[in-house]
């Protein structure tokens, strides 16, 4: 099996790949922390964190046969943790901020449970950045319509995200795992951890999307950012409207009374920032349950 341990910092076509596979193959991706391995104990305040190494993203992979107007399939077949990972709050960062201290915690991972105060729970380990390349240069840290920082709690063991290939290979990267995080990632940190995911990429030819799209065993999910949240929402549920009107063969109205009826939304990273570029807003997945009698969105 491929293994990949180099990484960048942003969703560039100038990246040189840092492995090459076949279309079909498993890869597997080594990551870091979000920090770059730089908050090692308690008394390492996020405040010191050096920001141009922070989100590294393992890869890119080369994808042979990956070409612009396709899609890349990534399946994700396994994403382990290592035995500690750590949240902090950032000063000045999320709409809780005001009354917290900047505070460092490192959580201990035995067991399958991560330990946080006098309490524990079952991880459950997702995949913060994940995305293809494109000619916009997009830094590691933040989301954009190619994937990157989306910071979905769903992007986990067992799912199928689907990203559109704007560049010959594809060049997927990914990084930034979590423990667990949970749906809004509040303090802006989930348990931000180092480790390994297990994937198996497969390319649609001729099959385009604009934003990256999450399946799971019962539904689909478009993922979008935006830079106040019912912005990111809407683009979602364009992007989730023309999925259903291609493959339904609905027309436009009938399409938005079906989301109004099935549809699911959920908030990723959605600190609550004021934001000024799409990118760096709040992170959304935007989807609908999956109907059996119904083509999938994407074949
Ligand atoms: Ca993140
Ligand atoms: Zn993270």
């Amino acid at each position: 099996m491929l293994v990949l341990k180099d990484y960048i910092y942003d969703f560039s076509d100038k990246n040189k790949p840092a492995g090459e596979c076949e279309n079909g193959e498993i890869v597997q991706f080594v990551t870091e922390d979000c920090f770059g391995g730089q908050i090692k104990s308690e008394k390492d305040s996020h405040d010191n964190v050096d920001f141009h190494h922070t989100n590294p993203a393992t890869g890119p992979l080369f994808v042979k046969g990956a070409e612009v107007g396709d899609t890349l399939a990534v399946d994700i077949l396994d994403v382990e943790v290592a035995d500690h990972g750590a949240v902090c709050t950032i000063s000045n960062y999320g709409c809780m901020w005001p009354g917290c201290v900047q505070r460092t915690k490192i959580i201990p991972i035995k067991d399958g449970q991560a330990y946080y105060n006098d309490t524990h729970w079952p991880v459950d380990p997702m995949i913060g950045v994940i995305g293809t390349a494109s000619s916009e240069n997009v830094p590691s840290g933040i989301s954009f319509n190619g994937g990157g920082n989306m910071d979905s709690r769903i992007i986990t063991k067992g799912v199928t995200v689907y990203f559109p290939v704007r560049t010959e290979g594809a060049l997927l990267a990914m990084g930034d795992l979590h423990a667990s995080m949970g749906d809004g990632e509040v303090c802006e940190t989930g348990i931000e951890i180092a480790g390994k995911v297990t994937v198996r990429v497969r390319v649609i030819k001729n099959f385009k999307l604009n934003w990256p799209v999450t399946e799971t065993k019962d539904e689909w999910y478009v993922n979008t950012n935006g830079y106040t949240c019912d912005r990111a929402v809407k683009f979602g549920y364009d992007e989730l409207a023309r999925l259903i009107m291609d493959a339904y063969g609905w027309d436009y109205t009938d399409t938005v009374m079906y989301i109004s009826l099935m549809g699911r939304i959920g908030a990723n990273q959605a600190c609550l920032d004021p934001g000024t570029i799409d990118n760096e807003g709040p992170t959304f997945r935007v989807g609908i349950a999956k109907d059996k009698i119904k083509p999938r969105l994407i074949p």
